[in-house]
């Protein structure tokens, strides 16, 4: 087992916070090829290793350290260190999985924890949006959102989509500005949907893909294919993180 640490923040904490993980962990330090990966900061670094990481999630678990209070996907506080590099050396942690959300696009691909987004912030966006092949809606507007219930708390929520327990597995399409009127009329309700529901937006007028903090440019009449994939990423649990108390300390 070999382990690293990634960190992106360089200020005085962070680094001390690496120093004692690096003097307590007793496994081989390798940045390249990593089964265990120890988060330094918030959720949005948890996404960014994620993402460095993709090629070699399968076998990872991922550990999160976070600097302030509990995140959603960050488990573990600077009190937790200790505790966590004793689980981690010796071999004894639980793990919670998550599916990963797969999409593809003309000229590009990839994987988000949260959700992706297609958007044209400039100029109405014309999307026929086809559910397991078939036509569902067109939903003119700024764009629209797919969620995994980790994103849920997160963009999804900016949204008034619904907050979903994060045990649970589904996916979520919220709208972004939707035009509603005589003229254009879509759900404008969120769509929770089941594990192997597959999507598809095609667009007059889209600019932008973002799966989770990446941004992608689009041609105006691409498509953008999405469902839950089969791969997944795996977090080392800390015993007493009930997501309703996140949900509290989070939002309440
Ligand atoms: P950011 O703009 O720095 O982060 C946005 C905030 O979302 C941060 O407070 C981040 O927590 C938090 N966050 C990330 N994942 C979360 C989750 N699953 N549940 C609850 N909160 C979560 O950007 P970032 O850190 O790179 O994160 C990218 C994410 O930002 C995207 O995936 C998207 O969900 C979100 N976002 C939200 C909006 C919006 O609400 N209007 C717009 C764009 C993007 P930390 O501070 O712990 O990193
Ligand atoms: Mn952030």
């Amino acid at each position: 087992m070999k382990y690293t640490i990634f960190s992106r923040k360089q200020d005085e904490i962070s680094l001390g916070i690496v120093k004692q993980i690096k003097s307590l962990i007793k496994l081989e330090y390798d940045e390249e090829n990593p089964d265990i990966v120890i988060t330094v900061g918030g959720d949005g670094t948890i996404l960014r290793a994620v993402n460095k990481y993709i090629d070699l999630v399968d076998k990872i678990t991922f550990f999160g350290v976070k600097t302030g209070h509990l995140g959603f996907y960050t488990n573990f506080t600077v009190n937790d260190i200790v505790d966590l590099c004793e689980k981690i050396n010796t071999n004894n942690f639980d793990c919670e999985t998550h599916n990963l959300l797969r999409w593809e696009s003309n000229l590009n691909s990839g994987y988000a924890i949260n959700e992706i987004t297609i958007t044209n912030p400039t100029a109405t966006q014309i999307v026929d949006v086809y559910i397991d092949e078939n036509i569902f809606e067109t939903v003119r507007g700024t764009g629209l959102c797919i969620s995994t219930t980790n994103g849920s708390t997160a963009y999804n929520k900016s949204l008034n989509g619904p907050v979903v327990d994060h045990s649970l597995n589904c996916i979520i399409l919220t709208e972004i500005a939707s035009i509603n009127s005589n003229a254009y009329r879509s759900l404008n309700s969120p769509l929770v949907l089941s594990t192997n529901r597959r999507l598809e937006l095609k667009s007059n007028n889209a600019k932008f893909l973002t799966s989770d903090h990446l941004q992608f440019e689009l041609d105006h009449d691409d498509y953008v294919k999405c469902y839950l994939s089969d791969k997944k990423i795996k977090f080392g649990k800390r015993c007493n993180t009930e997501f309703m108390d996140r949900i509290k300390k989070a939002f309440l």
